[in-house]
């Protein structure tokens, strides 16, 4: 036993200081027959790949309203998000959404179809929001949220939104009821416009 836990834990950035097999400082090289710059090992050789991480989620209707969360966890803590997630190892998107929806808001739904698929590059994610239809309106919100609530189409508290994923997969779902017909779509959402420096 060692006596050295944290008194709490964050999640660690994702670039790597040491080499995960050897201990070594990392540095920066385009490996052969790469065209790009990675997180390598000098020592070992072991390259340390970064890819995008998957966001899963849903848009819980029950009624003709939409269940949010309200986060207690930064990023973003106090805002209201669609539950979402990362998706964890060994699971599918829709295993990961369901998941997320119990954790966050304790809601019984039934999975319906993929909705939007977002890429945000600036933060090396890709979002994943499927549709879903809430069984019970008893919600049990978890740890990571502050309450979690049914808005009718036109209570969406959109000044308050965590994300632009959910800003704009909500703005979709308001267009799509008026039209009766609820297509996927896929886009992107670019860097945030960048504030006038002072
Ligand atoms: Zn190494």
């Amino acid at each position: 036993m060692t006596s050295d836990a944290s008194a709490f834990y964050f999640p660690a950035p994702r670039a790597q200081r040491f080499c995960s097999q050897c201990g070594t400082p990392i540095s920066q090289i385009v490996p052969p027959d790469d065209n790009r710059l990675r997180d390598a090992c000098g020592r070992c050789g072991a390259v340390h790949y970064q890819n995008p991480r998957n966001v899963v989620g849903v848009l819980p209707i029950w009624q003709d309203k939409v269940l949010l969360c309200r986060r207690a966890i930064e990023p973003r803590y106090n805002t209201w998000t669609l539950p979402a997630g990362f998706m964890e190892l060994g699971e599918t998107t829709a295993q990961g959404a369901m998941r997320e929806t119990q954790e966050e808001a304790g809601a019984q739904i039934e999975l319906g179809s993929l909705y939007t698929i977002i890429d945000v590059p600036h933060a090396d994610q890709v979002h994943f929001f499927y549709l879903a239809r809430v069984l019970s309106p008893k919600l049990y919100p978890g740890p990571e949220s502050l309450d979690a609530r049914f808005f009718g189409l036109d209570r969406i508290p959109w000044d308050e939104l965590a994300f632009r994923t959910v800003a704009t997969t909500l703005e979709h779902y308001m267009a799509d009821v008026s039209e009766g017909s609820f297509p996927m779509r896929h886009y992107d959402i670019g860097s945030p416009v960048p504030t006038t420096p002072v």
